[in-house]
């Protein structure tokens, strides 16, 4: 059941924070994807999110906290870990730090604990009312597109899940993960808090050696090469100068009809006048890659409704948040990049 937080804000937080208390999940908005929550104190309840998730139990959980010293509570805290607390928090950058006492459930039996201050009022205001640190992965069946609107949560789980509604997420990409228990410490997935940002503020920190080859300085072994964060359609990624770009994902595009597929081009704003009256929807514009950020989940799962077969996706230029763009949907192609 979905509960409006437009209309009976402190009513909904409230039924939400009980049914934590009493060991149940909540699903709830963040700034970057809805959350599938549980008590993270409580074994059994966070046992619960995992069966419903069908998520695999040695992919551990973040653990929401409403302010810095309840996350020095849950897990212990560098220096270079506090400045990126004061720095970032609230918002979308999650620390990997030695756990101190958060169930093996939470933390996939690791001896550390991935904390984060979500910037968003809902989810605080639930943190805060039910007493408790909120162990959430994002609210979507294991494999497929992360939820960013009510509806994408109530499509995989159906009407039973408790959902508090705050509208469309504001980033509506994961949150950067760095583990701060290195001596460098290492980005294990990008999000909207940037390598740039955080070298700014703490000097050195590195990209994990299982992002692909593309996405590393140096060269590292062979890439990981699986699907994630994926539609039911088979995704291609074309990268190169705008022109060549819209001729290959013609051509391919063209192909796809005359064997009787249904492909959908996923355009810049820029680019969308090459393609006449092929189905086309719009990233955004290339100089805004905030905006395909918002939109990339929701559009994944748009085209899976509308019965897409294949997707051509326009690569955006890696700078800022298009980096964990071009991260999550190089993992939706499972890394099925053309480059002309
Ligand atoms: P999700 O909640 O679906 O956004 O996934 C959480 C992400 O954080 C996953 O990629 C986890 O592997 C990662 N994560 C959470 N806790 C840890 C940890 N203690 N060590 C390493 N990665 C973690
Ligand atoms: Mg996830």
């Amino acid at each position: 059941m979905i509960l409006s937080l437009i209309d009976e804000y402190k009513e909904n937080i409230e039924k939400a924070a009980e049914m934590i208390r009493a060991g149940g999940v909540v699903a709830f908005p963040t700034e970057t994807v809805y959350g599938l929550g549980a008590n993270a104190t409580d074994e059994a309840a966070v046992a619960r999110i995992f069966a419903l998730k069908g998520r695999p139990g040695d992919n551990p959980l973040i653990v929401h906290v409403d302010s810095i010293p309840e996350a020095q509570r849950a897990a212990v805290f560098c220096d270079k870990a506090n400045i990126l607390a004061e720095r970032f928090w609230p918002g979308p950058l999650t620390l990997v730090l030695k756990n101190r006492g958060l169930p093996g459930a939470v933390t996939a039996g690791l001896d550390t604990v991935g904390v984060r201050m979500p910037d968003c009022d809902a989810a605080l205001s639930l943190i805060s009312a039910s007493g408790v640190p909120i162990a959430a992965p994002s609210a979507n069946k294991s494999g497929s597109p992360s939820p960013t609107k009510p509806e994408h949560v109530q499509k995989d789980f159906g009407e039973d899940l408790m959902i508090l509604d705050a509208g469309e997420c504001s980033v509506g990409l994961e949150s950067t993960v760095i583990d701060m228990t290195r001596d460098i410490p290492v980005i294990l997935r990008p999000g909207a808090v940037t390598r740039e940002m955080i070298r700014e503020c703490i000097g050195e920190a590195a990209y994990t050696e299982s992002f692909s080859p593309d996405e590393q300085e140096t060269p590292m072994s062979p890439g990981m090469k699986y699907r994630h964060y994926a539609p039911r359609a088979a995704v291609t990624v074309v990268e190169g100068n705008n022109i060549s770009v819209a001729e290959a994902i013609k051509y391919l595009y063209d192909k796809d009809i005359k064997k009787g597929d249904k492909p959908l081009i996923m355009a810049s704003r820029e680019n969308k006048i090459h393609y006449g009256k092929r189905d086309v929807v719009l990233t955004g514009s290339v100089y805004h890659p905030y905006e395909a950020a918002k939109c990339l989940y929701g559009l994944l799962r748009d085209a899976d409704e509308d019965g897409y077969t294949n997707i051509y996706f326009e690569a955006i230029p890696k700078t800022g948040i298009g980096f964990a763009v071009m991260n999550r949907i190089s993992k939706a192609a499972a890394y099925n990049i053309v480059k002309v």
